[in-house]
C-alpha cells in the first residue's frame, strides 16, 4: 500500500458521525466529527458525504487519492451488496448506503456493522504490538456490543452475528432488554443495567448513572460493591464462554464503561482469579494476560473502517 493511496474510514453513530483519513503508511491525515443527520436516509447520506469532504480538505487531499472508504453502521448489515438491512436508531431499512455514496464520490465504499468493524480496529490495534490471530473484543457502554477475528479474520457467522454476546440470556426471567427478550447479558453488564441495579438496591427514586455506583464501590459503598459483585460474575462467565467456545488468544475490553478504570476491572480480574483458583483447565484458558483494556483515546470504529476500506 506504499503507493500514494489514502484511506478513509467513517464511523456513522446514532449521535455522531468521526471520520478519519490516513495515508498510506497508516499515518494520520485528519479526524473530523460532526453530529448524525437521521431525520430521513438522504440527510444521513449528504451528511455523510459532508463530513468526507470536510476530512479530505483538512487531510490536503482530494479524492482522485482515495483508495477506498470503510464504513461503520449500527445496524444489520449485507457485507457483500452494501445494503443496511436495517438500522433502528439511524432511520435506515434496506438502504443501499455503500451504491449511494460509491455513486456519489466516485469511490469504493464498503459497509459492515459496527461492532464488527471496531473488532477489527481492536485486532490492527494488538497487532502492532504482537502478532495475534484470534481475538475476541466486548464493548461496554449503553449496550454491549462484540466480535471476533479468527484465524486472522474477521468471523462473521451467517448473519454477521458472531460473537455478539451482549444478548445471551443469563437469567431467566431477568430485565427487559432492548432487543424484546429478558435477562440478556447486558441487562445486568450494560452502563445503565448498572446504574438501575444500584438505585434498585439502594432504594433510590432517582435515578443515578453508572458513574455514580463507581465513585460508590470506591467509597466502600456496601451496595455498590453487592452489585459490582453481580456484573462481575455475569461479565466473567460471558468472557469464559467467549474463550471456551472460540478459544482467542485476547479478550479485549472496551468502551465507555471501561473508562471507570479499577471501579469497573477490579473485580471482574478477582473474579476471573477466583474462577482460576478453582480450576486447572481455567488457569490455562482464563490466564490474566489474555485480557486487555483498550485505551479509552483508541477509536476503534473508525481504525477497523480503514481496514475494511484497504480489504475492499
Ligand atoms: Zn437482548
Amino acid at each position: 500500500m506504499g503507493d500514494g493511496r489514502i484511506w478513509i474510514g467513517l464511523d456513522i453513530g446514532g449521535t455522531k458521525t468521526e471520520a478519519l483519513v490516513v495515508d498510506a503508511q497508516m499515518g494520520v491525515l485528519s479526524r473530523v466529527r460532526a453530529s448524525t443527520d437521521t431525520a430521513d436516509p438522504e440527510c444521513l447520506l449528504a451528511g455523510s458525504i459532508q463530513l468526507i469532504h470536510r476530512a479530505l480538505a483538512q487531510a490536503n487531499g482530494a479524492v482522485s487519492q482515495v483508495g477506498g472508504i470503510g464504513i461503520g453502521i449500527p445496524g444489520l448489515v449485507e457485507r457483500e451488496t452494501g445494503v443496511v438491512r436495517l438500522a433502528v436508531n439511524l432511520n435506515l431499512t434496506a438502504y443501499p448506503l455503500g451504491a449511494a455514496l460509491t455513486a456519489a464520490l466516485g469511490i469504493p465504499c464498503a459497509v459492515e456493522n459496527d461492532a464488527r468493524i471496531a473488532t477489527m480496529g481492536v485486532y490492527r490495534w494488538l497487532n502492532e504490538q504482537q502478532p495475534v490471530r484470534h481475538v475476541a473484543y466486548v464493548s461496554i457502554g449503553t449496550g454491549i456490543a462484540a466480535g471476533v477475528v479468527l484465524d486472522g479474520r474477521l468471523y462473521r457467522g451467517a448473519h454477521g452475528m458472531a460473537g455478539e454476546i451482549g444478548h445471551v440470556m443469563v437469567e431467566a426471567d431477568g430485565q427487559l432488554c432492548s432487543c424484546g427478550a429478558r435477562g440478556c447479558l447486558e441487562t445486568i453488564v450494560a452502563g445503565p443495567a448498572i446504574a438501575r441495579q444500584y438505585a434498585e438496591a439502594a432504594g433510590l427514586r432517582a435515578p443515578v448513572t453508572a458513574e455514580t455506583v463507581f465513585q460508590a464501590y470506591q467509597a466502600d459503598d456496601a451496595v455498590a460493591q453487592q452489585v459490582m459483585r453481580r456484573v462481575s460474575q455475569a461479565l466473567s462467565r460471558a468472557l469464559q464462554w467467549l474463550i471456551m467456545t472460540y478459544d482467542v488468544e485476547k479478550v479485549v475490553l472496551g468502551g465507555g464503561v471501561t473508562a471507570a478504570g479499577a471501579a469497573f476491572l477490579d473485580p471482574v480480574l478477582a473474579e476471573l482469579a477466583q474462577m482460576r483458583a478453582q480450576s486447572a483447565l481455567a488457569q490455562e484458558m482464563l490466564a490474566a494476560h489474555k485480557f486487555v483494556v483498550l485505551p479509552t483515546d483508541f477509536n476503534a470504529g473508525t481504525w477497523g473502517a480503514v481496514a475494511l476500506a484497504q480489504q475492499g
